[in-house]
């Protein structure tokens, strides 16, 4: 027996409450029951149109080419949230590993090559790779990601503040512990109940390009609603009222949609997340940086080429910028500023 919201619940009621699939509450919320809700929400969407518009139907008979883009469009969005909810968002603990396991790798082939110059030369010759990021990864086994995470952060921070209370791993900046997936999540933007999974440094991108897939093809579908709609044709009653209650809750989820939409496009041109933009206050490192100032920005361009290209590298944690970088982004904009492009 327990009790939720002081009512007793007994058995068969929490049996029967599982049944049901809730966004709230992690333990119901189904991922297939959430893919399937979804898939089967465009195939009604659509469905209906292809159902009562005769004159679509006639349409894709004079100009295929014109409906075989939009079925596309239907298909390639479809296809982007299955990979979106299937892609993983960054997980610390998997870089973690990574860098500690390149840390073996480089430390066993510098005591091979140790050894193998003593035996040639009778000599000790200390071998120097660089590593491809320029980080020291050149450190013991055992504390490796420790230090690289600690490079990260100004000096005299406290490796315990930097550690997972959860995992027990010492979070890079930006990363934050995610309650739903029970892991630390590098550039943590936020968890999507309708992916469920959540999204960060890895899977921004395939998010960013869904979101988009989604509001063109929305913005299609309310065209051709409305299209159907004004045509003056003599028909059921009932087509037309089932008609205007889809078109209202498709004009609620273009709405939604444009908005996220040019959220997540500010958050990508200013390299924020979302947690950052909202938390910023509550983030001990974002605390004394000014408010208009945007830490990890690099300009625009690079921003963007960041964001599309070189984000799911081990090589592309973010350090926190020095009081000098802070102070230079803190400066007010001149003429000269905007000239040079200086934002970009
Ligand atoms: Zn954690
Ligand atoms: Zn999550």
């Amino acid at each position: 027996m327990t009790t939720v919201g002081g009512v007793c619940r007994s058995f068969p009621d929490r049996a029967l409450a599982r049944c049901f699939p809730c966004l709230s509450d992690p333990a119901r919320r189904s991922s297939l029951g959430l893919k399937v809700t979804l898939v089967m929400l465009h195939l009604i969407f659509v469905g209906f149109l292809f159902l009562f518009d005769d004159d679509l139907i006639e349409k894709t008979k004079k100009e295929p080419w014109y409906i075989g883009i939009y079925l596309s469009l239907l298909f390639v969005t479809l296809v982007q949230y299955f990979i979106t909810s299937s892609s993983s968002p960054g997980y610390v603990v998997d870089v973690m590993r990574v860098v500690n396991e390149t840390d073996v790798i480089h430390q066993k082939s510098s005591v091979a090559s140790k050894q193998l110059a003593s035996s040639r030369n009778g000599s000790l010759i200390v071998s120097v790779e660089g590593s491809q990021s320029g980080r020291n990864f050149q450190v013991s086994n055992s504390s490796s990601w420790t230090k690289l995470v600690m490079s990260m952060y100004p000096p005299g921070t406290s490796v315990r503040s930097c550690t997972c209370s959860y995992c027990n791993i010492e979070q890079p900046p930006r990363a934050k512990h995610c309650h739903d997936c029970d892991k630390c999540v590098l550039q943590f933007d936020h968890h999507c109940v309708w992916l469920g999974t959540c999204v960060g440094r890895d899977n921004h991108c395939k998010f960013w390009w869904y979101i988009c897939e989604e509001t063109a093809l929305c913005l299609w579908t309310g065209i051709l609603y409305i299209t159907f709609l004004k045509a003056n044709i003599s028909r059921a009653w009932w087509k037309d009222a089932i008609m205007i209650i889809l078109l209202v809750a498709l004009s609620i989820s273009i709405l939604f949609l444009l908005l996220l939409l040019l959220f997540h496009s500010y958050l990508v041109l200013t390299n924020q997340t979302t947690y950052e933009l909202v938390r910023r206050r509550r983030i001990p490192y974002l605390r004394r940086i000014p408010e208009r100032v945007f830490p990890f920005s690099k300009g625009v361009c690079r921003n963007l080429s960041d964001f599309c290209c070189v984000r799911s590298s081990i090589y592309s944690l973010e350090s926190l910028p020095s009081p000098e970088e802070v102070e230079e982004k803190s400066r007010p904009y001149t003429c000269f500023d905007v000239l040079t492009c200086r934002c970009c």
